[in-house]
């Protein structure tokens, strides 16, 4: 079973990218939210990241997703540690979810993921990309956010210019239909 990494930054198109490859009968895992799974129901990695980033990391025992956002994309050392503390469990639990999909790839949607150099663990990966600006814009009207908590995620990640030269293949998403079309000719790449 080969493994395709799928990322871009922010609002660049990956869950619509991930979609179309569903459409075609990929199965998708979509590391971002297995992550926030694991964070609201691990209870050794409850354990770590409260006694990494304190007792306000959960109320009512569900994970405080602004206040950790707050602290870690502050703060570089945090959102290592933290990422040292999530990654290795949801790359244990990619694996066994792995092993039960069918088909000749499954695609692994990660936001970050030539920054840890994840592309090691995949077979292929695929980059979406998306003028700044639109992308911001995208994200503006998809969620109840502020371009400053945009810049403050766009910070954490590489600059298309450094992800491009170490993708296998890159999709510009600007036109749906014409990215449906690129979706379609990498499907097909990769299935032969
Ligand atoms: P994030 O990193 O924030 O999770 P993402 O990369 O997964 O974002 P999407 O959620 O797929 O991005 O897209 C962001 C928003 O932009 C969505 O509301 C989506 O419907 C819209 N969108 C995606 N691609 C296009 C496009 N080519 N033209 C216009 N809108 C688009």
């Amino acid at each position: 079973m080969k493994v395709v990494g799928l990322t871009g930054g922010i609002g660049s198109g990956k869950s619509t990218i991930a979609r179309m490859f569903q459409n075609l009968g990929v199965s998708i895992y979509v590391a971002d939210d297995e992550a926030k799974k694991l964070m609201n129901t691990d209870e050794s990695i409850k354990r770590r990241i409260i006694e990494l980033l304190g007792n306000d990391s959960y109320v009512d025992d569900q994970l405080n997703r602004t206040f950790i956002a707050t602290i870690v994309y502050n703060d570089k050392t945090k959102l290592d540690q933290l990422n040292a503390i999530v990654h290795p469990a949801v790359a244990h639990h990619f694996d066994v979810w792995k092993n039960k999909q069918k088909g000749d790839y499954v695609i692994k949607e990660v936001a970050i993921l030539f920054e840890n150099d994840g592309q090691k663990q995949c077979d292929f990966t695929i980059l979406v990309t998306a003028p700044l600006e639109d992308r911001i814009e995208r994200v503006l009207i998809r969620d109840q956010t502020t371009r400053d908590q945009i810049y403050s995620r766009i910070n954490n990640q590489w600059d298309d210019t450094q992800k491009i030269p170490l993708a296998d293949f890159v999709i510009h998403n600007i036109d749906l239909e014409e990215t449906e079309n690129q979706v379609y000719e990498i499907h097909k790449k990769i299935s032969s």
